[in-house]
């Protein structure tokens, strides 16, 4: 890359600091730097044209985890870990919705709810018999219960009669929300350079030096935000995860609204308009979805056009309109890493299945790292 003295001298010269990836992550960590340090140079380097990994692919819950997943990690985490997972998340919402804003999100107030599969009757039982503890546990923080017993209004077939309710989930607008981020950032005078991919980093004395191919610049402070593909450049416990997703034409007289969760969390769907978003699967193929490749696979694809077919919209037409994949971050604990790497370089990543949530924490957090 030839560069001119201006684009040298304006872009690429005392960067205090530089922000790899801007996903949710990415771009509230450039937002909290600025009003930290408001005469400061921040660049934020992305490798796709748009945010390439889940912040604009996502299903758009605003959600801290449904009954299932909640009893599912107080089997790995500590009750302790999994209350402050949940602040976190509950948390992290509010900031979100604080910074731009309902209107702009789009942030509809319909509540969650969780299905059980006729033939799932172990999790339904537990899920049954573990509600009250649960509410009991998360009570300090919602003061109410949020989880309750209800019965399906909305005709699916083939579960359990009783869905769980709880009337603090909502639904955003994915895309009204990233490009607001990016439309504050700009004018925020945080400069995002797009279609650069970030190829090695090199420390020293007084910043690090960073690579974009051949070409390479200094900056103060290094920050990742790269989440699934944090291992590509750092070493950190994340491994890439796929996630599916398929979307319908509008249907007519659609009667569902919500947000839903299937399967421990595994499948999700929601209502977009008078559109079904359905994803997951992931649990089908868990070592070909361990990956940072995008794309769709036929045996994951084929079992949501199934479960679509049987178990939502059981006697609707209905016909997909579009398929797309993202790339999570996961790893065995449920806490995303926010951690000082060495003198010059952070990381704020796995943000696993619930970033748009405590996206916007975790942000602030690596940001007040410095
Ligand atoms: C299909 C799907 C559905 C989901 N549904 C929900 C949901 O409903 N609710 C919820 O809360 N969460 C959901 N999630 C999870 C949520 O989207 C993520 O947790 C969140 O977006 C992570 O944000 P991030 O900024 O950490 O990562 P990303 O959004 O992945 O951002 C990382 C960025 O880093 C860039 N990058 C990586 N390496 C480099 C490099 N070397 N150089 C330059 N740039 C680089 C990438 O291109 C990417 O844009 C879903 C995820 C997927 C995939």
């Amino acid at each position: 890359m030839e560069l001119s003295y201006w684009e040298l001298k304006s872009w690429f010269t005392t960067i205090d600091y530089t922000i790899v990836g801007s996903g949710i992550v990415g771009l509230h960590t450039a937002l909290r730097l600025r009003e930290r340090f408001p005469t400061s140079k921040i660049l934020v380097i992305e490798k796709g044209m748009l945010p390439q990994g889940a912040s604009t692919k996502n299903a758009g819950f605003a959600c801290f985890g449904s009954l299932s997943e909640i009893i599912d990690d107080l089997k790995s985490h500590s009750e302790e870990e999994v209350i402050q997972l949940i602040k976190k998340r509950w948390q992290g919402l509010q900031l979100l919705r604080k910074r731009l804003g309902d209107e702009t999100i789009d942030f509809k107030p319909y509540g969650g709810y969780e299905l059980f599969l006729k033939d799932d009757e172990s999790t339904y039982k537990e899920c049954l018999s573990k509600l009250t503890f649960v509410n009991d546990i998360i009570k300090p923080l919602f003061k109410t219960d949020v989880f309750t017993k209800e019965v399906d209004r909305f005709g699916f077939n083939g579960i359990h009669d009783h869905l769980i309710f709880n009337p603090f989930e909502a639904q955003i607008d994915t895309g009204n929300m990233m490009q607001a981020l990016l439309k504050q950032a700009i004018a925020e005078n945080i400069l995002i350079l797009n279609q650069q991919t970030v190829t090695s980093f090199h420390e020293n004395q007084n910043g690090v030096q960073v690579a974009l191919g051949d070409f390479s610049f200094t900056t103060k402070k290094l920050l990742f935000a790269t989440n699934g593909f944090a291992n590509e450049l750092i070493n950190c416990a994340v491994k890439p995860a796929r996630a599916q997703v398929l979307i319908t034409e509008p249907i007519p007289n659609l009667d569902i609204k919500g947000t839903f969760h299937l399967d421990k969390g595994y499948y999700y769907f929601r209502n977009i308009g008078n559109r079904i978003l359905f994803g997951g699967g992931r649990n089908l193929d868990f070592k070909g979805e361990t990956t940072s490749e995008f794309g769709e696979t036929e045996r994951i694809q084929n079992r949501l056009e199934h479960l679509l077919r049987e178990v939502i919209l059981p006697n609707q037409e209905f016909k997909i309109e579009h398929r797309w994949s993202g790339i999570m971050g996961l790893g065995s604990s449920k806490n995303p890493i926010v951690s000082q790497l060495s003198e010059h370089v952070y990381c704020g990543v796995r943000l696993g299945g619930m970033g748009v949530a405590i996206g916007s924490l975790i942000g602030t957090e690596l940001a007040d790292l410095i």
